[in-house]
């Protein structure tokens, strides 16, 4: 809309003073206005050109790194989309197995970070108490302390029964209640606590004057819950004795 007024203005592409007759007016003249559009459309070329640079580059570490079997840190955290540090912090926790090379150069297998999503874990919460978190988690040693099976015995069944697993520095942390929910479904009786409730091969061959190898078919028929006891297998007596009576 045109002012009844001339109004005073800074021509905001050569700075001298003029007289507008609109608000929006910007500049002195029209030489003025064609310069400034110029200069506007000229940056904005720059800023396209430079943009487009940038994505090259970008797409080309991508394929770069498409290519590569064994990828750094900074690599492992581009393709991520993380900081270094979390990716250093995971190698360190052993969730991303990595390798140092020498002091400056740690790989990574690319196939690794691919298939960290493969395994389905818990999604861990975080507490500040650590007691909670261990409370959650049983090392092998521990489920073959409670159980009484080795632990290849012990791998093989966390393999078959997809039971979640995490890594603590080296060692292998097993989900508690997912080992517990099988044995339990196994009748794994675990208020057989009392190593009087257990009782050994020789000792149920004397009780029940059977052979070592009866004693062997007897145990696997019925599936009786065993617990081996520093390298020494024990058998639930009650489960025994409870099938024993029946069958005399
Ligand atoms: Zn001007």
């Amino acid at each position: 809309m045109r002012a009844k007024e001339p109004i005073k203005k800074i021509c905001e592409f050569c700075g001298c003073e003029f007289e507008a007759y609109t608000q929006i007016a910007r500049y002195c003249s029209h030489d003025c206005n064609r310069k400034a559009y110029r200069k506007i459309k000229r940056k904005e070329v720059i800023s396209l050109t430079a943009s487009m640079a940038s994505q090259t580059k970008r797409e080309r570490t991508k394929s770069d790194l498409s290519e590569r079997e064994y990828i750094s840190i900074s690599d492992a955290a581009a393709i991520m989309g993380v900081s270094r540090w979390t990716i250093y912090r995971n190698v360190v926790q052993g969730i991303i197995p990595a390798k140092r090379l020498s002091q400056r150069t740690t790989l990574i297998r690319k196939k690794d970070i691919e298939t960290l999503f493969d395994v389905i874990e818990p999604y861990e919460v975080l507490v500040t108490g650590e007691r909670k978190l261990i409370d959650e988690w049983y090392t092998i040693d521990e489920i073959t302390e409670k159980y009484g099976l080795l632990r290849h015995r012990i791998r093989k069944i966390i393999n078959a029964e997809g039971i979640p697993t995490k890594k603590a520095g080296t060692r292998t942390l097993i989900a508690k209640n997912k080992i517990d929910t099988y044995f339990k479904k196994k009748g794994f009786d675990t208020t057989l606590s009392n190593l009087a409730d257990w009782i050994t091969t020789v000792e149920v061959m004397e009780s029940y004057n059977m052979t070592e190898h009866s004693v062997r078919v007897f145990v696997s028929r019925y599936a009786i819950p065993k617990k081996r006891i520093n390298g020494k297998l024990y058998y639930s007596k009650q489960h025994i004795d409870k099938l024993k009576n029946k069958e005399s």
